[in-house]
């Protein structure tokens, strides 16, 4: 589903990519673990066109993106399309129900019918247990109920792939768990993943490939038994040592 090559992107004088790599096969679960700044945020940000690499391409289903060209508004629209984005903080709209907030994007920027668009935001609500706070705020909600709805709002969107970055870092430890229960419900539906994270153990036992990053490369990637059981990069051994 998902193939970007040789992706470079720099703030600055901080050379943040420096030609990364990633595949990302249908119906999978891919997980991006390693030190902090070593460019795994930027990295997602870019499958999905919040940051514009200048070099490299990206491939995601039909679409093909050269990055050291402009992208076209087409471009642009299509790569916002393909993916959906589930933020550390939430990012919901302070100042819109939880229903306004999962069907603003279907609505406004899809333009699809409003009677579709309500029962689809009506049934996600209800599979993540948030049925009843469709017309709540998010400040009356709890961080992990308000990370829900930030899935949902993605799940709106009908991308072909979802995207994580660190969807728990922010939570209370005891809201991280049900956060994970939904991501690993949809691991298990089939949708394609690409998760940001530092929980290691849902790495462990949901991704099906995991891709170790340091100073702005792929390090080491693959599957989840071998990267944490027999890493072979002396990076990684030292990294899952710090942390483990
Ligand atoms: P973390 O686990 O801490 O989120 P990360 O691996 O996701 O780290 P990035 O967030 O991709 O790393 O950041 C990589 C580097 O790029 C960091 O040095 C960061 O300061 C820098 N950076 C990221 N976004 C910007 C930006 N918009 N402007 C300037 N520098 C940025």
């Amino acid at each position: 589903l998902l193939r970007a090559r040789g992706l470079h992107k720099s703030f600055g004088d901080n050379h943040v990519l420096r030609g990364v790599d990633l595949d990302i096969a249908p119906g999978t679960v891919h997980a991006l673990i390693g030190p902090s700044g070593s460019g795994k945020t930027t990295v997602l940000r870019s499958l999905n066109g919040l940051e514009s690499p200048e070099a490299g391409s990206l491939e995601i289903g039909e679409l093909a993106i050269d990055f050291s060209r402009p992208r076209t508004r087409a471009e642009r629209a299509a790569l916002h399309r393909a993916s959906a984005m589930v933020f550390q903080q939430h990012q919901l709209f302070p100042h819109l129900s939880v229903l306004g907030n999962v069907t603003i994007g279907p609505l406004r920027v899809q333009g699809r019918p409003r009677d579709e668009v309500m029962a689809d935001a009506l049934a996600l609500l209800e599979r993540v247990g948030l049925r009843e706070k469709a017309d709540a705020f998010p400040s009356s909600l709890s961080g992990g109920q308000q990370q829900r709805v930030g899935i949902v709002r993605a799940l709106a969107l009908q991308p072909s792939m979802l995207l994580f970055d660190e969807p728990t870092s922010s939570l209370d430890p005891e809201l991280v768990g049900e956060v994970l229960a939904v991501m690993t419900e949809l691991a298990a539906e089939g949708w394609t993943m690409a998760v940001v994270t530092h929980e290691l153990a849902f790495a462990r036992e949901v991704a099906h490939e995991v891709s170790f990053f340091a100073d702005g490369v792929v390090v080491e990637r693959g599957a989840p038994a071998q990267v944490f059981g027999e890493p072979r990069h002396e990076r990684t051994k030292r990294f899952l040592q710090r942390i483990q």
